[in-house]
């Protein structure tokens, strides 16, 4: 069922203006996003899906799967998407302590960082909460270890077994539009939904003149922030 609305309402936005929801652009660009892999076979299935429409996204990895998948997150770096810490065991930050949050995230930072090379330093810090959720806390302490938090516009409802695959594609594609930041899963529980919904969402926006994108390198997201382009 789905409880939180698959498009962020814009006074949700309003109370919380340090987060990151969508991009500011008139531009015909999507940002699409992909929470908790890598996971084997899936992850390479989307990188293989977004080829094909010459597509970058975001994905924010779980440190333990980083882990566990190397190869995988290599697959992502080496195809020119964006990647961003979605702490190193999907956390509930709700559940813990600041300090023992904090360092979930630095555990996955550090594989993210290893595995970036020379690069590291120009790119964005991104951060995904799990859920959506985090302490008010939680949050200040991230932005202060200069992270920028990236939440987003549009659910697809994909994890949720619940959801239609029709329903998960009308999600988005009823709602996203210019600078949207939208949410799927590469995980194993999304991927009936999201096998069927990707390729249709790329293919619908593909035609209408859209591109896709990632918000590492992104210049609007920089400007979106004031500090970060001092
Ligand atoms: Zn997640």
């Amino acid at each position: 069922m789905q409880i939180i609305p698959a498009k962020t309402p814009d006074f949700v936005k309003t109370w919380f203006p340090n987060f990151i929801w969508n991009i500011n652009t008139k531009k015909k660009e999507l940002y699409l996003t992909f929470d908790d892999g890598p996971t084997p076979e899936i992850t390479d299935w989307v990188l293989k899906t977004l080829k094909t429409y010459n597509a970058k996204a975001t994905f924010f990895c779980i440190g333990n799967n980083i882990e566990k998948h190397p190869d995988i997150f290599n697959r992502i770096l080496n195809g020119g998407h964006s990647v961003g810490n979605h702490t190193f065991n999907h956390l509930k930050g709700w559940r813990c302590n600041t300090d023992e949050y904090v360092e979930d995230i630095k555990k996955t930072q550090a594989l993210i960082r290893a595995a970036t090379s020379a690069d590291y330093a120009s790119h964005l810090k991104l951060f995904r909460p799990p859920y959506g959720k985090f302490k008010a806390k939680q949050s200040k302490q991230i932005q202060s270890l200069g992270y920028t938090i990236i939440l987003w516009d549009v659910l697809s409802y994909d994890w949720d077994v619940t959801v239609s695959k029709a329903s998960c594609l009308k999600n988005v594609i009823t709602t996203a539009k210019e600078g949207s930041i939208v949410v799927f899963h590469d995980s194993v529980k999304a991927f009936p939904n999201l096998k069927y919904a990707l390729p249709k969402v790329l293919d619908n926006y593909s035609k209408k003149g859209f591109s896709f994108k990632g918000l590492q390198q992104n210049r609007d997201l920089l400007i979106q922030i004031p500090e970060l382009s001092q």
